[in-house]
């Protein structure tokens, strides 16, 4: 699960890439502009940026250029046949490129690697006390037993596992759990806490999910 950000000016192709991101567990924003994805990386914290390179307010090379460092892994799309684009996108700190038309299983394959950092595999199997999460297919078990859950449940016990025994601050699940569009009420986070809670809870889960007032959450094993 991660948080990407989809910079594309054909509308469709950018809803497609977020409807397929999207069934893959990740929270995806799609901006139509360099300046919007810039005002968008300004308000949020993204582990990933899917970039074209035509784009109605400047040539995305340039604007990779200009921020080289200070942007998160980058996918750069290019049309099919231009190898030059592809260079340049590499050069100016592309981290990889997909040409168009791509398969939605490539890109997210392609995203998948890009997202893997030194040290932290981010497809690994998650473990805490009876509790197993797998990332590639979002699941979860207690005991062995599968444990349904929604998406946004599933990226928020991937978050607080990720971080198991440690305090995950209120303000980074909201950036990791919800996109631009969607209204983030005061008790947003509480309510998916509790309800996850409550599913683990009724599993059998020994794991708590502890809250540290005005700060955030934590996961960790149940003391028997
Ligand atoms: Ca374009």
């Amino acid at each position: 699960m991660a948080r990407i950000l989809v910079v594309e000016d054909n509308e469709r192709l950018a809803r497609l890439i977020a409807d397929g991101l999207t069934a893959q567990g990740h929270v995806c924003d799609c901006v139509l502009s360099l300046g919007a994805a810039d005002d968008a990386l300004h308000a949020a914290q993204f582990d990933g940026l899917v970039l074209d390179l035509g784009l109605p307010d400047g040539d995305g090379v340039d604007w990779l250029r200009q921020r080289a460092g200070a942007l998160p892994p980058v996918l750069v799309l290019t049309a099919r046949d231009a190898l030059e684009d592809r260079i340049r996108g590499l050069d100016a700190g592309a981290d990889d490129y997909l040409p168009k038309p791509f398969e939605m299983r490539e890109l997210a394959a392609r995203l998948r690697a890009l997202l893997r950092r030194p040290g932290e595999r981010h497809d690994a199997v998650l473990t805490l006390a009876n509790l197993v999460y797998d990332p590639a297919g979002q699941s979860v078990q207690v005991d062995k037993v599968a444990l349904e859950l929604t998406r946004r449940e599933a990226a928020l016990i991937e978050l607080l596992l990720r971080r198991a025994g440690q305090v995950v601050r209120r303000a980074a699940i909201e950036n990791s759990l919800y996109t631009f569009d969607e209204a983030v009420t005061p008790n947003a986070v509480e309510a998916v806490v509790s309800r996850l809670r409550r599913k683990l809870d009724e599993a059998g889960a020994a794991v708590e999910l502890h809250t540290i007032r005005g700060v955030g959450y934590m996961a960790r094993a149940r003391a028997a």
